[in-house]
């Protein structure tokens, strides 16, 4: 998997007889980082009676002591369908906060956030003032932003969306719309630019890059791959916690 952690761990919930490699075990994401089992128990000790909803980014402990999982598409979709099976107005969801917000602005269910300062560092970096800037290079540019961006930039962007829903967005825009502003990270962009060449696009600011991704180079693929046995690159979540995380991601599927 030349992705982060969570991306890793996940395929071995899903794999669970399967050998998952991350060719750099450096590779993690901050913003799963922001919740553990301690703080979700805790959260609910506080809030009895109330279903977990875990982004998929999180990790796999963190996945095993939720109800639910749900994505950047799917999560307005997922919080209306669990709150009502659970018979409540509010859900525990983390671990990112821009994610809850835009989750309660949709869905009218109240998401409290676990925990309150939870973010990606590469979407919560982006402010209204980038906004006003690329619009003013771009008048013409249709903004597109990701749900994980503060509320004062999606509420001011043309479109908010998973990156799968940016990239339909573009994919089914009409001959009239040719440029795009894209708020999210670079690698997007750069797809897309490849995919759609009449279309042009412009990051909403510079440097919109998740390090974290970005560990991996081809020599650490190639060694993995040459190096099948070496366990240094084994990402092997214990079976007792994928069992119990592979429940909240078949639930989402079954809301799906
Ligand atoms: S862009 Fe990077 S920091 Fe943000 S959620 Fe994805 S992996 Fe994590």
């Amino acid at each position: 998997v030349a992705g982060v952690d969570f991306m890793a761990e996940t395929a071995s919930i899903l794999n669970q007889e399967k050998h998952v490699l991350l060719p750099n075990p450096e590779s993690c994401c901050p913003m799963a980082a922001f919740l553990d089992t301690k703080k979700v128990k805790d959260y609910k000790r506080e809030n009895p009676g109330l279903p977990v909803v875990t982004y998929v980014n999180s990790t796999a402990a963190v996945k095993a002591e939720s109800d639910v999982c749900c994505t950047s598409s799917n999560s307005i979709n997922i919080v209306k369908k669990i709150s009502k099976e659970f018979g409540t107005k509010a859900v525990l969801f983390g671990p990112d906060s821009n994610l809850a917000d835009y989750t309660e602005q949709f869905s009218g269910i109240k998401c409290i956030k676990m925990p309150e300062e939870g973010h990606c560092y590469v979407h919560s970096q982006i402010t209204l003032d980038d906004y006003n800037s690329a619009k003013e290079a771009h008048p013409e540019g249709i903004v597109l932003v990701h749900p994980e961006c503060k509320r004062n930039v999606r509420d001011a962007s043309d479109f908010v969306g998973s990156t799968a829903q940016m990239y339909n967005r573009v994919k089914s825009s009409n001959s009239e719309e040719i440029e795009f502003i894209i708020g999210t990270e670079m690698g997007l962009l750069e797809r897309m630019a490849e995919d759609f060449p009449e279309k042009k696009f412009y990051p909403i600011r510079e440097k919109l890059i998740c390090y974290n991704m970005k560990k991996h180079t081809l020599e650490l693929i190639k060694y993995v791959l040459e190096n099948l046995d070496d366990k240094t690159y084994e990402v092997k979540v214990p079976q007792a916690i994928a069992n119990r995380a592979l429940k909240p991601i078949e639930k989402m599927l079954e809301l799906s």
